[in-house]
């Protein structure tokens, strides 16, 4: 060890933060990060990284990592060894198990984790617990968008690749701070423009850098894009600009979904939306004359309670011009976290095996069951939301949540913390002690990413390798080897030497990734699936086929269901999101001394109007009520929202969080919280 502290290390990585994937080698002398390069043949980002992926790595060695295990005695927790803390589990989950039955028992996968490890976690909840009660945080995020692509196109992921993008003619961003969020595809965005002319088009209820930038700007009223998007559809067809050859040829349902078009005309949607009829025929116009067409969505439009339907009629939109299986064409939902992609492609969900073969299907169960020596239930488990409920009814005892810290971004925070303490027997993994492991009743030190070895899957579906560039931390262990011992406490006899015979097992049991091999992703090497048995992937989805038996896509037919309807005394739109500089909820970013001293903790942008009408300056303390609970929080005063509506900012792991405003409703499709749906009152403070 000693000699290894002298020597300078340059390890491969992927980044840990958003789901554009920078992969880049890390510098290290013995624990101490001294450089991040990025290198040419990066696949997704080549020499480019943003603040996050450069800056952003100090959590590994902060002071507040968990390196014992911890099991509570009373209010307390005592340290303990890993014998001891797998002794107490598997006693305790056992016994929950033979006591309420295998469905007793929820596990929550992490999307921060490696593919191995949601794939071992779906496989300790079905195989060795005997129940589908798995998710991941994709149920916070991108359920809606991937369930709109699984109706129209079939596959749940990004039709094509980053490069895509960058060729488009015309890219649409719908709900998508990217600049902030996704900045590497932002910048190529940018480089676009300037490069050849790429025409953009934001629509989003805040005037981000992207809408600065944009060639048209449309700031519909919250939650009504579904109308906008259906109205240029119906308009589009009417003027004979759909791709006519594409739909006979491709597509089925045109009758059934132009009929369900019949409301939506330019002037209801201007009625709805209050974007001008002008400027939708603008939109209609630029998408007529672009051979070819991105759009981007994220969490504008997918945390609402039509998150699914908009996410459709996103689609639809593509599909009546066109703009699907063609280089610069495609849907791209941008997936927040590093492996939120991988974490569902590995079958952490409640009603999908890995490579999205739902649990229902007989002949699926059977090749599991098969491979796996058990049987397997045949019918889905439920989702994080579900299980949420199914605690406040008694019906759920206990859990095992790896990295994701529920008590905070769950919606109706306090909600979730009250079922938290409800529970028999809780098990959380993470690095730090998070709001949720407050609630354990056992608590096991992880791993990140700098200190395994795996594979993450970014937004472009693109599989990346990750090698260990230090150490696991004290007692600390990588996920796939922690929950390996969790299995084999409830008596499974697994033996997985290295997560490369975790991504074998897959390989052999998931059609999707037949090909990927360990050795096909060495160094910077890259797939992306579906992967072919001999190796070949596939950057562009639908070039031939659409992903149904009959090769054809569905255009869905559209109903519009107006968003949840406002409390009057709650007077201010509540939107919310993140900022360049922090991840969610600020665990790891808040504890990188660099990014706290700038971004100490959350703020709420209030307009102009507001301002004016309440008093307020920079920096003012103000109370945010909404009928599930209050935050406090300073003023940042900008143009960059409108009218009666506030932009909340979600850095904060304390009395800022956003989720202590947010309830509980949820997309009509996926139980996706309607994070971006609610209301709230403001009380200008005299102190902090
Ligand atoms: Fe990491 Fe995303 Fe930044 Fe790339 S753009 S460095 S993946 S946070």
């Amino acid at each position: 060890a000693a000699m290894r502290e002298k020597t300078i290390r340059k390890t491969k990585t992927v980044c840990t933060y958003c789901g554009v994937g920078c992969s880049f080698d890390v510098w290290t002398k013995g624990r101490r990060i001294l450089k991040i390069q990025p290198r040419e043949e990066a696949p997704a980002n080549g020499i480019s990284t943003c603040v996050k992926g450069k800056f952003g790595w100090d959590f590994v060695n902060s002071e507040e990592r968990l390196t014992r295990p911890l099991i509570r005695r009373g209010d307390v927790f005592e340290e303990a060894d890993w014998e001891e803390a797998m002794a107490v589990i598997g006693e305790k989950l056992g016994a929950i198990r033979d006591r309420y039955g295998p469905d007793a028992i929820g596990l929550i996968a992490s999307s921060k984790c490696t593919n191995e490890e949601a794939y071992l976690m779906q496989k300790l909840a079905r195989a060795v617990i005997g129940t589908h009660n798995v998710d991941n945080c994709s149920r916070y995020c991108q359920s809606p968008a991937t369930q709109g692509l699984f109706r129209t196109v079939g596959y749940g992921g990004d039709s094509g690749s980053i490069s895509d993008i960058a060729q488009a003619d015309l890219v649409i961003i719908v709900g998508s701070n990217t600049a902030e969020s996704h900045p590497v595809l932002a910048t190529r965005i940018k480089r676009a423009q300037k490069l050849h002319g790429q025409k953009v088009i934001v629509a989003d209820l805040r005037k981000h850098e992207m809408a600065e930038r944009a060639d048209l700007f449309l700031r519909p009223r919250p939650g009504t894009d579904f109308v906008w998007l259906s109205a240029l559809a119906r308009y589009i067809l009417d003027q004979g600009w759909h791709d006519a050859s594409f739909l006979e040829e491709r597509v089925n349902g045109l009758e059934e979904y132009r009929r369900s078009l019949e409301p939506f005309t330019m002037d209801f949607a201007e009625e709805i939306t209050g974007i001008a009829v002008s400027d939708l025929i603008r939109a209609a116009e630029m998408i007529r004359d672009a051979d070819t067409v991105c759009i981007l969505w994220a969490m504008g439009v997918t945390q609402h309670t039509g998150g699914s339907d908009t996410s459709t009629a996103i689609s639809n939109l593509l599909l009546v011009t066109g703009n699907y299986g063609r280089p610069g064409t495609g849907a791209y939902p941008l997936r927040g976290h590093n492996n939120v992609q991988g974490a569902s492609d590995f079958g952490a969900m409640p009603h999908m095996f890995p490579g999205y073969e739902p649990v229902t299907d007989e002949r699926v169960r059977k090749r599991y069951e098969e491979a796996w020596g058990v049987s397997l239930p045949d019918r889905p488990g439920w989702n994080n939301h579900q299980m949420v409920d199914a605690i406040h009814d008694g019906r759920l005892k206990a859990m095992y949540i790896v990295g994701e810290d529920m008590a905070l971004v769950d919606a109706n925070a306090r909600r979730v913390q009250r079922a938290f303490e409800q529970l028999e027997f809780l098990i959380v993994q993470d690095l730090f002690l998070t709001r949720t492991a407050q609630f354990a009743d056992v608590v096991l030190p992880a791993s990140p990413s700098l200190e395994k070895e795996g594979t993450f899957t970014n937004t472009e579906r693109r599989i990346q390798r990750l090698y260990p560039a230090l150490e696991p931390l004290g007692d600390s262990l990588p996920d796939w080897q922690i929950i390996q011992k969790v299995a084999r406490s409830l008596g499974a006899d697994w033996s997985y030497e290295h997560p490369g015979e975790i991504m074998a097992e897959a390989a052999r049991l998931s059609p999707m990734f037949a090909g990927v091999t360990y050795e096909r992703l060495e160094g910077y090497r890259s797939l992306q699936w579906p992967v072919l048995p001999d190796g070949t992937d596939t950057p562009l989805l639908y070039r031939d086929r659409f992903a149904f038996p009959d090769g054809k896509a569905r255009l869905h037919p559209m109903t519009w269901i107006p968003p949840r309807k406002r409390e009057p005394s709650y007077d201010l739109h509540l939107n919310n999101g993140r900022i360049l500089e922090h991840f969610h909820e600020g665990n790891m970013t808040a504890r990188s001394a660099g990014i706290r001293s700038k971004v100490p903790r959350a703020f709420v942008e209030v307009s102009p109007e507001v301002a004016k009408e309440r008093g307020l300056r920079n920096g003012m303390w103000v109370r945010l009520t909404s009928p599930y609970g209050q935050v406090r929080v300073p003023v940042l005063v900008t143009d960059r929202v409108r009218g009666r509506e506030l932009y909340l900012t979600m850095n904060d792991h304390e009395e800022g969080a956003v989720n202590l405003l947010t309830g509980n409703d949820t997309d009509r499709e996926t139980d996706t919280p309607a994070y971006k749906e609610y209301t709230v009152r403001m009380e200008v403070l005299d102190e902090p």
